[in-house]
């Protein structure tokens, strides 16, 4: 049981005015935690505890008035699952319509499953559920979970650190002199070795820095407004040279562009693509756009119109990265998505971890379950090719075959490549 009665000062479990008046007179400023519990002990407890440990807190019984303190910078949040007026699942879903980026720390007496579940609920809302405290818990793991978690969180991760962070004028300049390039990586049909698409993922020809990858400026770029523009500079390069990468005889490979979750707002965007198709002679059917998981989840209903859209146009869809985004599984069946791409990370290291071969396995068996032709990406080795010939994927993108290549590069590497091919 919680030491209830912890002689160090409180927060009062309902001072919610979002300022709080401590002991020795001064205003403290904004809390970081806030703790939500019909409980008034456990409130209270957590707050001393809390407070002892150099945070602000507030605690309270109140689910609106829990809602009304409930600010960007919060760091932290507990919260009770069961409760008589508002149960901590509404109040999740309330958490997600606000965009909440606070960590959540779930309490509850109810049995681990049942917390686990409302975990799981809570990741595909967007929430980030830290911590589960299951009650009656003791001082030292209330205080273990503070003290891994009440610290401002780190940035998410990113691929690349970024080299700078690039200015509104300097990436409008570099739009204005035409500054972003494409490069295409081939994919490859593991049945017959053939090239059946490319993708075209973009780089930035800086004048000073020399080539700059796209993880150092694509999320800046989504920031300041400037993504959609970008999307049309790769889709219509990407349109306008795909025809040269056709062999002889047969028709140009599939051309896939990566859709920035914002493009996914702009109801016009299927109207625009298929015109942009039109006007470079390329079929809709031979058009594949690439969304992230993580994407598609953050904007579901937007996403859906969209992507439903597109797909009664032929455009074709491809659910990117998959595997590391929010548990998707419920929500793919209603995703008119065409394929599945396995994410690097799971391929990277496929020959020697059991979990991620079982993770591509199942992947591979759901995707053909649900009718999807499925990709794996990041393929470097002869090994991992193999392994996944033997588990049945469709195909395959990555440095075993051919890195990112400029257009004129690419023609030139699968003019030796389909050389290999036919003797
Ligand atoms: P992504 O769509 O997951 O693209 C795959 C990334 O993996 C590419 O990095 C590619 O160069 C890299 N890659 C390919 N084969 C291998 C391999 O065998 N091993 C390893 N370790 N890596 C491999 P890149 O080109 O730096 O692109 C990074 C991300 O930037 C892309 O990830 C995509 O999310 C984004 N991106 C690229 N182009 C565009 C674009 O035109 N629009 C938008 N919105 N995003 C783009
Ligand atoms: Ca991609
Ligand atoms: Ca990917």
């Amino acid at each position: 049981m919680p030491n209830l009665h912890d002689q160090r000062t409180v927060c009062p479990a309902d001072t919610l005015t979002g300022q709080l008046t401590k002991g020795n007179g001064t205003v403290a400023p904004i809390q970081k935690i806030l703790v939500i519990d019909d409980e008034i002990d456990v409130g209270e407890f957590v707050s001393a505890a809390a407070d002892a440990m150099g945070f602000e807190c507030i605690a309270t019984t109140d689910a609106k008035a829990f809602l009304d303190v409930l600010a960007p910078d919060t760091d932290l949040i507990l919260l009770d699952l069961m409760m008589p007026e508002m149960d901590g699942v509404e109040l999740l879903r309330l958490l997600s319509q606000q965009k909440c980026k606070a960590g959540i720390v779930l309490m509850s007496g109810v049995g681990k499953r049942t917390m686990e579940t409302a975990g799981q609920l809570a990741e595909v809302l967007g929430l980030s559920i830290v911590a589960h405290l299951q009650k009656p818990f003791r001082l030292a793991e209330l205080e273990a979970v503070l003290e891994r978690h009440a610290k401002p969180r780190a940035l998410p991760l990113v691929k690349h650190t970024p080299i700078a962070v690039f200015q509104h004028e300097e990436l409008v300049r570099a739009i204005e002199r035409n500054e972003f390039v494409v490069y295409y990586q081939p994919q490859i049909d593991i049945a017959t070795g053939r090239v059946v698409g490319v993708e075209a993922l973009v780089r930035w020809q800086h004048p000073e820095r020399g080539l700059v990858f796209p993880d150092n400026f694509i999320a800046r770029m989504e920031e300041l407004g400037l993504i959609d523009d970008l999307g049309w500079i790769v889709a219509e390069r990407g349109m306008s040279e795909v025809a040269q990468f056709a062999n002889g005889d047969s028709i140009a490979p599939m051309l896939s562009l990566n859709a920035s979750v914002y493009s996914l707002h702009n109801l016009k965007f299927p109207d625009l693509l298929v015109s942009l198709a039109e006007k470079h002679a390329i079929s809709p059917s031979n058009i594949m756009v690439e969304i992230t998981e993580t994407g598609l989840i953050k904007e579901l209903s937007t996403a859906l119109d969209i992507l439903t859209r597109l797909r009664m146009k032929q455009v074709k869809l491809s659910i990117d990265d998959f595997g590391t985004g929010y548990a998707m599984m419920q929500q793919l069946k209603n995703i008119p998505a065409t394929e599945l791409k396995i994410d690097k990370s799971f391929v990277q290291d496929m020959q020697n971890n059991g979990q991620d071969r079982i993770m591509i396995q199942k992947t591979i068996e759901m995707g053909h379950e649900l009718g999807m032709h499925v990709i794996a990406e990041g393929v470097e080795t002869k090994e991992q090719l193999d392994l996944l010939r033997l588990d049945g994927c469709d195909s395959v993108q990555g440095y075993h075959f051919s890195r990112p290549l400029p257009a004129k590069d690419l023609v030139s590497w699968l003019h030796t490549y389909r050389s290999h091919l036919v003797h």
